[in-house]
C-alpha cells in the first residue's frame, strides 16, 4: 500500500488484479490482450497497467485515472484507458469494463459481424443485437468513439479485427457478460457453419429482455405457479 492509500483503494487495485487472472483462467484472454478498470468513486477508476504479466501484478502496479485524463501511480495504464475513461464518463451505471480478445467473439469480429438474435440470450446484453464497432487502431480515441456508439443501449460490444468489451455494475457481472458474449459467438460460429441460421424478431427480442429484468429472483410472479411451502407432501402411488 502507497502512504495515500485507503484500504479500498489497495481492495480495488487488487480486484482489478483478479480480474484480469479471471480473464486468463477463464479462457477470455491470453497473455497481456486485454484489460479491466473498476470505479473508485464519480471522478476516476483503476485500471490495469499497460502490457504487464498478469502473474507479476502487486495492488502498486495497478494506476488510478482520472475522467480529465491525468492519472496517478508507478505504472502507465492501459493503452486502452480512453474507451475505459469515456465508458465510465458516459454510463453512471459502469462499475466495471472488461476487455478481452476471446477467441469466437473475435473471430466474428474479424469478419465484421456483430452477433444477431439468432438466440434469445443474446438479450443479456441488453438488446436485439450485439453489435460491432469498426475498426481503429487499438487505444486512439477513434476506436473509443466507434466503441461508445456500438454500446449505445448495450452492455456489451464487438470490436472488429480486435475483440470485445463488457459493461458490468461490478467486476463479477462485467467478468460474467463477457463469458457470455463468448459462449453466445463460439454457438453463432458453429450455427454459422451448419448455415441457414434463422434470427428472432424485434417483439421477441423485446419479450425476452422484459423478462430478463426478473429472471433468476426467487420474488419474480408467475402466473401458474403458487408457493405452498416448504414441506413436502408424501409421495403418491
Ligand atoms: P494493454 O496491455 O495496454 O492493456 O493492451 C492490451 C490490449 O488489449 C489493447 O487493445
Ligand atoms: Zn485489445
Amino acid at each position: 500500500m502507497t502512504r495515500s492509500d485507503s484500504p479500498s483503494d489497495t481492495d480495488l487495485r487488487g480486484a482489478v488484479i483478479g480480474g484480469c487472472r479471471a480473464l486468463t483462467d477463464l479462457g477470455l484472454t491470453y497473455g497481456t490482450s486485454g484489460n479491466v478498470s473498476i470505479r473508485r468513486d464519480s471522478s476516476g477508476f483503476f485500471v490495469s497497467p499497460t502490457g504487464m504479466a498478469y502473474d507479476s501484478l502487486q495492488p502498486d502496479d495497478v494506476p488510478l485515472v482520472m475522467l480529465d485524463g491525468r492519472w496517478f501511480g508507478r505504472r502507465r495504464p492501459s493503452s486502452e484507458w480512453r474507451f475505459h475513461r469515456d465508458i465510465m464518463a458516459a454510463r453512471a451505471e459502469a462499475g466495471a469494463i472488461v476487455h478481452a480478445h476471446s477467441r469466437h467473439a473475435t473471430a466474428l469480429a474479424c469478419t465484421g459481424r456483430g452477433i444477431p438474435a439468432f438466440h434469445y440470450m443474446v438479450a443479456v446484453a441488453g438488446g436485439a443485437d450485439i453489435r460491432c464497432a469498426p475498426y481503429h487502431t487499438f487505444g486512439t480515441q477513434e476506436l473509443s468513439d466507434a466503441a461508445l456508439t456500438a454500446l449505445e443501449g448495450r452492455k456489451a460490444c464487438l470490436l472488429a479485427h480486435h475483440g470485445i468489451i463488457a459493461v458490468g455494475a461490478d467486476l463479477a457481472a462485467a467478468l460474467k457478460l463477457a463469458g457470455e458474449v463468448e459462449s453466445l459467438a463460439a454457438q453463432y460460429c458453429a450455427a454459422l457453419a451448419l448455415g441457414n441460421v434463422g434470427l428472432l424478431d424485434e417483439a421477441e427480442m423485446r419479450r425476452v429482455v422484459e423478462k430478463f429484468r426478473t429472471y433468476g429472483r426467487q420474488e419474480a410472479a408467475d402466473a401458474g405457479l403458487r408457493a405452498a411451502g416448504e414441506l413436502l407432501p408424501p409421495a403418491q402411488a
